[in-house]
């Protein structure tokens, strides 16, 4: 047996980094190798959360925070609130990653974890790094009930090969208890004998000390050796995690320089035949043929790299980063607009004048930044007096980022929902605001070159210009977002009472979906009334069911805003529209799709008088807490199933005609 020098595999290590950086240089500046995003278990506790009022918002909060801390290193422990809804959170990235790859695997957590929601907190570990979040400070908890291993891949029936495997990861164990960063990586390397080779990787989070390191390490190379005689084997705890593997999962080395201590790497060549210069030549020659494969491939990736990174520089919608920070004042907390589930959204001015609302989002694209540029630019063409113009994106910057056009009064929802700033808008107005509204939704639903389902159509999304005149935001970056679950869970409170049933139970999304959402919007533009669920568990408190119980009963007058009402003198059109107004709002939300009327047989009831107007049917009652819909609606929902047979519209109607 011959302990080759490490210097064989630096060699190889250096020209696979400088190639890897040669590709990723523009489309993820100066990323060295694999982040190993992918996600191996989550964990999200039983107990739910306690307040959504007070839990989404110190989320928000802690992921703004950690998401700058991860910036910059590669653990962080946040805390945001206090109290039962307190958000505690810890990340954690093992230290074979480069900074840029930290990033992407904390963003790809980020992403995931929220699907927890509505549980309080979780643990999710993915091959690069790992979060948890808790409502309690659990910094120095390093074993757990949850503790486990995850076995796999194919079974090695070779004894040298768990031989090795067992005592690389002992060594693991000591070598990470011997740096400061709490990491270890050991290599194996069998050359000539078949894949015997052995891969390891120890890392403690930072936040131990290290006697607690060493007991978490200790259990952790205890069970994974159960994992024998699989080819891979990862050691899920409380404090560490352990992997090993006979295939060579570790990022190479970083250069003496920005590396950090990286462990102690041990390779061994078996030699098996007798020259060993017969077996060196034959080493290189396989190296060589490697490192030609790898290079091909890199080089056809560069290729696509340099392509789209000139589409950008190129691009009228491309913004420099730096002239973005530039016009927000670095990100000056007085520039803050709002936050909402993607992002934080900020007021800009450019160095021409030009006023822009800029919004950094939480999650960072640049692993998508191909599909991001070409969403920004299919939406950029989109044009509509009705919808907020998207200027451009920093697609290619270390955020990604979205630039708008500036509407200075801001969103719907700071006005229909405030007492004093309600008054603002008198019916005329609010009018306006829902034709305008009703035409953008036609737009985006019927027009040729894409047709979109917004998705969340809500006050907050419904932005208004000097006049008053309304712009919907937010629409059709829906495929760079599919898998965001963050998204649903932090807008969540405000978005759920807009949420079509078929959609929120069974994820069915037509067209429908946005017309109930729309239906929800209208009745809230006449009450002044939020329809969220704070302080209700039941959907049938929402103001569908108010309005539908004061429909039947002919007192919709009751539940007009009282800003309206102010100066109307009861017969005026006032009256007359405020209540055709609810009565096609309790038709957009009905319980099955298909008795929905399209958004643009909505507008023409709306702006014709003379339309006739059909009596709406049941709105759906669910419970918000199982999210299952009632018998009759999952009833419905199955008949309705392919297509918009007779059957539902007969069974709706008989049975809920409003009286
Ligand atoms: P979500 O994105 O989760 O649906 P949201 O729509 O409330 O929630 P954002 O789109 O992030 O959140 O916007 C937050 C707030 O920032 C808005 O409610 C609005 O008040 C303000 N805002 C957003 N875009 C603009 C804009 N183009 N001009 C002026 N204000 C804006």
């Amino acid at each position: 047996m011959i302990r080759c020098s490490e210097k064989i595999y630096n060699t190889m290590d250096k020209s696979s980094l400088l190639i890897t950086s040669i590709t990723f240089l523009l489309l993820i500046p100066r990323s060295n190798g694999d982040a190993r995003t992918q996600v191996i278990k989550m964990f999200c506790d039983k107990e739910l959360h306690d307040n959504d009022t007070l839990f989404i918002p110190n989320y928000v909060q802690a992921m703004e925070v950690i998401s700058t801390d991860m910036r910059t290193s590669h653990n962080a422990t946040v805390k945001a609130g206090t109290g039962p809804n307190a958000n505690y959170v810890l990340t954690q990235c093992y230290n074979d990653l480069s900074s840029e790859d930290c990033v992407l695997c904390y963003a790809e957590t980020r992403t995931v974890f929220p699907s927890c929601y509505p549980h309080n907190g979780g643990k999710i570990y993915l091959d690069g790094c790992f979060m948890r979040l808790q409502n309690y400070s659990f910094y120095e908890e390093y074993t757990g009930p949850d503790d486990t291993i995850v076995c796999g891949n194919v079974t090695k029936e070779s004894v040298e090969f768990q031989d090795s495997a067992r005592r690389a990861v002992a060594d693991s164990v000591t070598d990470a208890l011997r740096n400061s960063e709490y990491f270890a990586r050991e290599a194996v390397v069998v050359a000539g004998g078949g894949n015997k080779s052995v891969f390891v990787m120890a890392q403690c989070w930072r936040s131990l000390s290290p006697a607690d390191c060493r007991v978490c390490l200790e259990n952790a190379s205890a069970v994974i050796s159960k994992c024998l005689p699989w080819s891979e084997g990862r050691a899920l705890n409380t404090g560490c995690f352990m992997r090993y593997s006979d295939t060579d999962f570790l990022n190479p080395i970083l250069g003496t320089g920005g590396s950090k201590n990286r462990g102690k790497m041990v390779a061994i060549i078996v030699s098996v035949v007798s020259s060993v210069v017969v077996l060196a030549v034959a080493l290189m020659i396989v190296l060589y043929i490697r490192r030609r494969r790898y290079i091909q491939q890199r080089r056809r990736g560069s290729y696509d790299a340099e392509k789209l990174a000139k589409i950008l520089t190129d691009s009228s919608l491309n913004f420099k980063y730096s002239t973005i920070e530039k016009a927000t004042g670095n990100w000056d907390e007085s520039n803050k607009l709002g936050q909402g589930g993607f992002g934080t959204v900020y007021k800009g001015v450019l160095s021409d004048g030009r006023e822009i609302a800029v919004k950094r989002l939480y999650v960072n694209n640049k692993f998508r930044a191909a599909d991001f540029y070409n969403e920004v630019n299919m939406i950029n063409s989109l044009e509509h007096k009705n919808l907020v113009r998207l200027l451009g994106c920093s697609c290619s910057g270390p955020e990604s980022i979205l630039v708008y056009e500036y509407l200075p009064n801001m969103s719907l929802d700071l006005f229909i929902f405030d007492e004093i700033k309600g008054k603002t808008l008198n019916w005329e107005k609010r009018f306006v605001i829902i034709i305008g509204t009703a035409e953008g939704l036609v737009y985006l639903h019927e027009n040729t070159k894409t047709r979109i389902i917004h998705r969340d159509i809500k006050a907050a999304n419904i932005l208004l210009d000097l006049r008053f005149r309304p712009k919907i935001a937010d629409f059709g970056l829906a495929r760079s977002f599919q898998d965001d679950k963050s998204h649903i869970s932090t807008a969540i409170a405000g978005t759920l009472g807009y949420m079509a049933p078929e959609y929120l139970a069974h994820g069915q999304l037509t067209e429908k979906a946005d017309v109930y959402s729309f239906g929800v919007l209208l009745l809230e533009i006449v009450t002044g009334m939020e329809n969220n669920r704070s302080n209700t568990t039941e959907y049938t408190d929402s103001i569908v069911s108010t309005a539908w119980k004061h429909f039947q009963q002919g007192t919709v007058e009751q539940i007009f805003d009282p800003n309206l009402q102010m100066d109307v003198d009861p017969n005026t059109i006032f009256k007359k529209d405020a209540i055709k107004v609810v009565h096609i709002g309790l038709l957009c939300t009905q319980e099955a799709p298909s008795l929905r009327p399209s958004m643009s047989r909505v507008l023409k009831l709306l702006a014709k008088d003379d339309e006739p107007l059909p009596h709406p049917s049941t709105p759906p009652f669910i419970d918000e807490k199982t999210m299952e819909l009632n018998i009759i609606t999952q009833k419905l929902l199955h008949d309705h199933e392919g297509d918009s047979s007779s059957s539902v519209a007969t069974v709706s109607h008989s049975q809920f005609y409003p009286r």
